[in-house]
């Protein structure tokens, strides 16, 4: 049977300078893993079925239309993996760059980002081909990896011209340790941390990752209508996978490519033409 991502959109060429970026926010259907994992689960680290995972990424992989699919395997830091001829065959041997941020300036290489509560974000670059994908949690606030992300585009004279935010746990629904909120105010600028953290039902000081990063990509000169977010909570929808709620469970992803052909006719440019409530 057929799958379409839940989330799904084209960045218009006008706005990045030619080749448009395909992106996709992947949820919990679709997929082949059974239990836990069901169904489209994208992680090789929690548990699920090898075969399973890799039909799975293969399936999303074949609907971006890329050759091939660059995953990541993140570790809450800041390094930002460059896609080059050794990242491409260490993924096709089925080991994932250990890195949270990755950026790709060659078409036809889909990168993904995964999250169970974590935010993920598709990047395009201003020019004809940069793409990148970032997880981000708290940790991830705390470390810079949006910061990096752009960093690492600007050292190659490309600035993000769209950003595309994905499921995240809100802040309601992610109450933290009174020490992570201090941590969060000690390491990130006033602006990042007021609009990160927030008051959950109980009273708790919670974290709202989303809102941080959106706050973070203002101060890196990406304007709020250069960033569309798309996806709900990540805890209170069933139809994504979350840590926080499930315990052991699948990852969901942000997928971004830029495509080896040239750009179709009628784009739909940056809104998402296919948005769940
Ligand atoms: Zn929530």
């Amino acid at each position: 049977m057929e799958w379409h991502p839940p989330h799904r959109g084209v960045i218009d060429p006008s706005t990045t300078g030619g080749r448009p970026a395909i992106w996709a926010a992947t949820g919990r259907s679709g997929g082949m893993s059974v239990g836990r994992f069901s169904s489209l689960n994208l992680a090789s680290h929690v548990g699920d079925e090898p075969r399973a995972v890799a039909a799975n990424r293969d399936r999303v992989r074949r609907v971006m239309g890329a050759g091939e699919l660059i995953a990541l395997s993140a570790v809450h830091g800041s390094d930002v993996v460059v896609v080059d001829d050794s990242v491409i065959a260490s993924a096709r041997s089925g080991q994932d760059p250990v890195a949270d941020a990755v950026i790709c300036d060659r078409p036809d290489v889909a990168l993904l980002a995964l999250g169970a509560d974590c935010l993920t974000l598709a990047i395009a670059g201003d020019d004809d081909v940069t793409v990148g994908a970032v997880h981000c949690g708290w940790r991830g606030l705390v470390e810079d990896v949006v910061g990096a992300t752009v960093a690492a585009m600007l050292s190659r004279r490309v600035r993000p011209a769209r950003v595309v935010l994905g499921p995240a746990i809100c802040g309601r629904c992610y109450p933290v340790p009174p020490s992570r909120v201090d941590e969060l105010r000690a390491r990130c600028s006033g602006a990042v941390a007021s609009a990160s953290v927030v008051t959950c039902a109980d009273g708790q000081p919670g974290i709202d990752v989303r809102a941080g990063v959106r706050a973070r990509l203002q101060e890196l000169d990406v304007p709020d209508d250069a960033v569309l977010l798309v996806g709900g909570c990540t805890a209170e929808h069933d139809d994504l996978f979350s840590h926080r709620r499930d315990g052991i469970t699948g990852r969901q992803g942000m997928v971004i490519v830029r495509p080896q052909e040239a750009p179709v006719s009628g784009s739909r440019g940056f809104d998402d033409g296919t948005m769940a409530p």
